[in-house]
């Protein structure tokens, strides 16, 4: 119970925004009626039939994403625009999109790579990132790209899990977890590519130079493999309660409804300046920070740098930006930067923001409605639904604080525990029925924790929810003891592992604690082996071990020392026990929590 209470809202905090009739907006969007559009629906005639297809009648999600645009006449306009950490810029059209990623296809069918391998792709968001991830797709890969945060654990546990037979990465990540890539014995080839030409890199026979690969390869006869939706495309790794993360696997024909979505739930247009501030580390920055803009033939502007309010609206008014997709976290950190900084920049260009990865709050909504002189538009999914599944549209009207109705389409139920559905009003296991395309295949070879994820007809998402009388969706909360810190899913077991490999450490429990900002930050409890003291000290740097090993998101923000670890009869660890008494609540029966489910 009290793991959703921070987060329970039962009534409306805030009116309803009404959006003005579509004659009044300055451009009609591309979903004009989701009532009528909903009930008419049919995922053949509106979604499947609007790409292109492969000839054979196979489909390729790059080669929708890319190559199309060139086929169709299109190749002079813009795929995107490159702003680096340090101003640094590159331009790059559909053509010269589709050269560079033929180009590297083929340099990954020379080293070998078998349809359906996992190429692991470890570096921040500079061009030849798309470029490889786009070669690889077209030549067959699944790409498996990773947060460029990681430390060497999270990297090793990934790219054994998978059997990894390629990683695409940058000299100073690869020296970043050097150490541990001997451990990845499926590996074949790493390649490194030096953007700035400024690192010794020692080749070998396993490690060879992304430029030198480009410079010789020849691609005036790259064949593109002939995937079929069926094929095997891309891989995220998520994080559940127990275990190590688990790889998502999602095939071509995701990419059905990541266009669909982007047309209907972000409004996407040809020739729109799109922003979206995801990493493809995350499943956000793949969907929708490749597929479904490129898939719409937008201008995407990549933008290496974190965050920072000055620079984002800075990018939105240089370049006029028209379609903005980001994250709750950002836009409270933005109303922190407060509204002085926003009347600094003309963000006029702006016509829809979207915002989505955890609950965008009420208060957010409005503000952005004041500011923007828009609604931001939340929207929910998941690694494991492959695109957006509930939003706030362009023409619908918003209740802030909800995530809005399912998209066409798509049918979303609220089940009580016996996975019965519920009624309005009520709160509940937040479900989907399967079948929708985007909709993963398999969590990689984890049948049993893929099966159980379907009850009674339905798919369970892992979150908990309700339902209003008019069919908007509101989110209350996970279901699991998973954190999402910044957007971000965090596995308490992934933490407490990396915790209890210290000599100091006994036992670790890890929880989300709330957070104004980051919605949850990660918190740890551990007991010490005996001969160790609880000081300060010890505290310091247990936080730098895990930093080190995991990454300065994932590693707890906080680490308190206890004498007992409240564990199950069975062993298990209580993290609801330690999160009650963090929030100061009622610990309550403990024996309801000595579940192993
Ligand atoms: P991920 O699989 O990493 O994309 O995380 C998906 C999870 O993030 C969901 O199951 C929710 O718990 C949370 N989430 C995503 N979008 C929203 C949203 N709009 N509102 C609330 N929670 C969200």
């Amino acid at each position: 119970e009290f793991l959703y209470i921070e987060l329970r809202r039962t009534t409306m905090a805030f009116e309803e925004i009404t959006k003005p009739s579509v004659s009044d907006m300055k451009e009609t969007p591309n979903l004009i009626d989701y009532q009528s559009t909903r009930e008419d629906f049919d995922w053949y005639r509106d979604g499947f039939s609007g790409l292109d297809w492969l000839p054979d009648g196979g489909l390729n999600n790059a080669y929708e994403a890319v190559d199309r645009h060139v086929n169709n006449g299109k190749g002079k306009q813009k795929a995107l625009i490159w702003i680096g950490k340090n101003g640094d810029e590159e331009t790059y059209t559909y053509s010269q999109f589709k050269e560079e990623s033929d180009k590297f296809g083929q340099v990954m069918k020379n080293l070998g790579m078998q349809r359906a391998d996992r190429v692991f792709i470890f570096m921040d968001r500079i061009p030849e990132l798309y470029f490889a991830a786009m070669g690889i797709l077209k030549a067959g890969g699944v790409i498996a790209p990773l947060f460029s945060a990681f430390g060497p654990d999270p990297v090793r546990d990934r790219m054994e899990d998978a059997g990894a037979s390629f990683l695409v990465t940058t000299p100073e990540l690869k020296s970043k977890i050097d150490t541990m890539l001997p451990d990845i014995k499926t590996l074949q080839k790493v390649i490194v590519i030096d953007k700035s030409d400024s690192a010794n890199i020692k080749t070998d026979e396993k490690t060879l130079l992304y430029k030198d690969l480009m410079k010789n390869v020849d691609a005036t006869n790259f064949i593109l493999e002939p995937t079929t939706q069926y094929d095997f495309s891309i891989m995220h790794y998520t994080s559940g309660s127990t275990g190590k993360p688990k790889g998502v696997l999602h095939r071509h024909q995701a990419v059905v409804q990541q266009w669909l979505t982007g047309k209907w739930a972000l409004d996407l247009k040809e020739g729109d300046i799109y922003f979206c501030t995801a990493d493809p580390g995350w499943v956000t920055g793949t969907s929708y920070g490749m597929m479904a803009p490129w898939t719409n033939c937008v201008t995407q502007i990549i933008y290496e740098g974190g965050f920072s309010a000055a620079s984002w609206y800075e990018i939105i008014q240089k370049y006029g930006v028209t379609v903005w997709y980001t994250a709750p976290t950002a836009i409270r950190l933005l109303m922190r930067a407060g509204e002085a900084v926003v009347q600094r920049y003309d963000l006029s260009s702006l016509r829809f923001i979207g915002s989505v990865g955890e609950p965008l709050n009420p208060e957010a909504v409005v503000w952005g409605n004041k500011n923007y002189k828009m609604p931001i538009h939340d929207n929910w999914w998941q690694t494991e639904t492959g695109a957006i599944m509930c939003a706030n549209y362009a023409t619908t009207n918003i209740r802030p604080g909800s995530m809005g109705k399912p998209f066409p389409g798509v049918t979303m139920g609220i089940l009580d525990d016996q996975y019965n559905e519920l009624g309005a009003g009520e709160s509940g296991i937040l479900a989907v029925r399967p079948g929708w395309p985007s909709q993963m295949f398999a969590y990689w070879q984890q049948d049993e924790m893929y099966n159980s994820r379907f009850k009674k007809g339905w798919y369970i998402t892992g979150d908990q929810a309700s339902i209003d009388e008019d069919g908007y969706f509101w989110f209350q909360g996970r279901a699991d003891d998973v954190i999402n810190t910044a957007g971000h899913l965090v596995g308490p077991f992934e933490v407490e592992s990396a915790l209890i490999e210290h000599k100091a450490v006994a036992e670790a429990g890890v929880i989300g604690k709330p957070d104004p900002i980051a919605m949850e930050v990660v918190k740890a409890f551990v007991t010490l082996n005996p001969d160790y003291e609880a000081t300060d000290q010890l505290r310091r740097e247990l936080i730098g071990f895990a930093r080190d090993k995991l990454s300065a998101g994932v590693a707890p923000r906080e680490i308190d020392f206890i004498d007992v670890m409240p564990k199950t009869r069975s062993g298990k660890i209580m993290r609801r026990l330690l999160k009650a008494r963090e929030l100061g609540l009622p610990e309550g029966d403990t024996s309801t929590l000595e579940d192993d489910g």
